[in-house]
C-alpha cells in the first residue's frame, strides 16, 4: 500500500494481542488504516512483544507505510493476590480483611501484596474492586491489614484490580517490572512510551530522567486515568509529548458519568498545546464479538473526532476480539465520514488567539496560523512542513486544515512519531542545507511517491537556517515543477 494524501486524517491506534499478532493479520490491519501499534505490557512477555515489533517494522516497510510503535507500560496497578475457593461470594455488610501478608486467601481474608499502597490507606477510605463492580469501605487499619465492610457485594475473583479513588497515594510511578519493560522497549527503539497511572508532571519527569540515565529516548504519552492527573492536567500536558484519555480506569477513578466531560476538556487542552491526544477504551467494544458496531459506538468514535482527538484506539477489539481487521476498517470508515463534516461543526476558531504573547515570541505559531488561512483560501494539493522534531508539523496539524499535511523530515524518529498526529503523512527525506536544495529534495520525494504531480500547488513552510527546532520563518506557495526540480 503506497502512502496516499487522501488517507483519513484521524489516526488509529490498535492494541496488538493474540488475535492480531500474526503477520497476515498485521498486514491487513495496516492496509485497513492502523497508524500506531500499541504493545500492552500488562500482558505477554518480551519475546512475544519483540517478535510483534519485528513483524510490524518489516510489514510496514513492505507496505511502504509508517506505523509507530507505542509501548504501554503497566505502572503501579494494584491487584489482589490469589485465594480459594473462588469466586468468593460477598454480601453487603460482610467483613473482609485485605492483608499484605503473603497468604493464600481463604474466606474473609485476601492478600493485597502492595505494602506501599496499604500504608497510604486510612480508615473511611472507599476501595473499588474489579473495575468498580464491588465496593469496600475500610473500617480500620494497622498499616498492614485493612479491615473492610462490603458496601457493594458480588463474586470476587483473584488477581482483580483495586483502586482507591480518593486516597493520596505515594507509590512510586515506576515499578521494578516497569523498569525492565522500559529498558526492553527502548532497546527495541520504540517510538512512544505510554505511562500508566500518571498523577503529576513529576511522574513524567521521573520517566524522562530514567530514559536519560539509560542514554535512550522515546516520546512520552501520559495516560490520564486518575483523579489527581485531572487536577494537574495542564502541567502534565506541558511536559509530555502526548496524552491518552484512558477512559477505562478513568471511569473507575472518577464517576463514569463524568468521563465525557473530562474527555472533551483534555482534548481541547491538548489541541491548544499542539500535543497529540488519543481517545481510548471501549470505542467499539461490542466488535470484540460482533462484526458490526452498535449505533452508540459509531457515535462515540464520530464524536471523539468532532471533539478534536488526533487518534482513536482499539483495545480488546483488536487484541483479543474476533474481528481485529474489521474493527480497524470500521474506525477508518467512521473517521472518513466524520472528517467530511468536520468543518461544519468547527467553532469560530479552533485555534488560540493569533495575538497571544506566546505567538509574539514564537513565529511558528503565526506561520502555522497563516498556513491554515492560505490553505483554506487557495486549497493547495498539500501543506508541506519540513520538521526536525515535529514541532512545526504539530502546530500546523493543530489548526485542523482540510488540506493534507506532508511532514518531510530527515529524522527517522520524527518520521515514525508523526504517524500519530492528526492529518499528517510523514516522509523520510535526505538532509538539506539550502532553500533550493530543500525544494528539490522534498518535491522529488513527494513526486517519487506519487503524492504530487507537475502543476500541483503546495504551501511549503520551513525554518531557516535548517536544523534548529521550532524556528519556522519561511512560507512559500510553490507550483510543482516551476523551478525545474522534477
Ligand atoms: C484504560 O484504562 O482505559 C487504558 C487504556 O489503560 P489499560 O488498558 O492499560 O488499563
Amino acid at each position: 500500500m503506497r502512502p496516499s494524501l487522501y488517507n483519513k486524517h484521524t489516526k488509529i491506534v490498535a492494541t496488538i494481542g493474540p488475535a492480531s499478532r500474526e503477520p497476515r493479520v498485521l498486514r491487513d490491519m495496516i492496509r485497513a488504516g492502523m497508524n500506531v501499534a500499541r504493545i500492552n505490557f500488562s500482558h505477554g512477555d518480551h519475546e512475544t512483544h519483540g517478535k510483534v515489533i519485528e513483524h510490524i517494522r518489516r510489514i510496514s516497510a513492505e507496505e511502504d507505510s509508517v506505523v509507530a510503535i507505542l509501548c504501554d507500560i503497566q505502572g503501579p496497578k494494584i491487584r489482589l493476590g490469589k485465594f480459594t475457593p473462588e469466586p468468593m461470594m460477598l454480601a453487603i455488610g460482610d467483613t473482609i480483611t485485605l492483608t499484605t501478608d503473603d497468604v493464600l486467601g481463604v474466606n474473609g481474608v485476601v492478600s493485597l501484596p502492595h505494602p506501599e499502597f496499604v500504608q497510604d490507606i486510612r480508615a473511611g477510605t472507599t476501595l473499588l474492586l474489579d473495575d468498580g463492580n464491588l465496593q469496600f469501605r475500610v473500617k480500620e487499619t494497622d498499616g498492614r491489614n485493612l479491615v473492610c465492610n462490603v458496601v457493594v457485594g458480588g463474586a470476587l475473583k483473584p488477581r482483580k484490580g483495586v483502586s482507591a479513588p480518593n486516597a493520596r497515594l505515594t507509590l512510586s510511578a515506576i515499578t521494578e517490572k516497569d523498569r525492565e519493560d522500559i529498558n526492553f522497549a527502548l532497546a527495541q527503539n520504540c517510538d512512544y512510551i505510554a505511562m500508566s497511572f500518571v498523577r503529576s508532571a513529576d511522574d513524567i519527569h521521573e520517566l524522562k530522567m530514567l530514559m536519560a540515565e539509560l542514554g535512550q529516548d522515546a516520546a512520552v504519552i501520559a495516560k490520564i486515568e486518575m483523579g489527581e492527573a485531572l487536577e494537574n492536567i495542564e502541567a502534565i500536558i506541558g511536559i509530555c509529548d502526548g496524552i491518552m484519555v484512558a477512559r477505562g480506569d478513568l471511569g473507575i477513578e472518577t464517576p463514569a458519568e463524568e468521563v465525557p466531560y473530562h474527555q472533551k476538556r483534555i482534548i481541547k487542552l491538548c489541541n491548544a498545546a499542539a500535543k497529540p491526544v488519543i481517545t481510548a477504551t471501549q470505542m467499539l467494544e461490542s466488535m470484540t464479538d460482533n462484526p458490526r458496531p452498535t449505533r452508540a459506538e459509531a457515535s462515540d468514535v464520530y464524536n471523539a473526532i468532532l471533539d478534536g482527538t488526533d487518534a482513536i484506539m482499539l483495545s480488546a477489539e483488536s487484541a483479543s476480539g474476533n474481528y481485529p481487521v474489521r474493527s480497524v476498517e470500521v474506525m477508518s470508515e467512521i473517521a472518513t465520514i466524520a472528517e467530511r463534516n468536520l468543518q461544519s461543526f468547527r467553532g469560530p476558531s479552533a485555534t488560540d488567539n493569533i495575538q497571544s504573547s506566546q505567538a509574539r515570541s514564537d513565529s511558528s505559531i503565526a506561520i502555522s496560523r497563516a498556513t491554515f488561512e492560505i490553505s483554506e483560501a487557495i486549497q493547495p494539493k498539500a501543506i508541506v512542513t519540513t520538521s526536525m522534531s515535529g514541532y512545526t508539523t504539530r502546530r500546523v496539524a493543530k489548526e485542523r486544515p482540510a488540506t493534507p499535511i506532508l511532514c518531510m523530515t530527515p529524522m527517522a524518529t520524527t518520521y515514525r512519531q508523526m504517524a500519530l498526529v492528526w492529518g499528517v503523512t510523514p516522509l523520510l527525506v535526505a538532509e538539506f542545507a539550502t532553500i533550493d536544495e530543500m525544494i528539490s529534495i522534498i518535491i522529488r520525494a513527494a513526486h517519487d511517491k506519487g503524492l504530487v504531480k507537475r502543476g500541483d500547488r503546495l504551501v511549503i513552510i520551513a525554518g531557516v537556517p535548517f536544523g534548529i527546532d521550532g524556528r519556522t520563518n519561511l512560507i512559500k506557495i510553490h507550483t510543482v515543477g516551476e523551478e525545474g526540480e522534477i
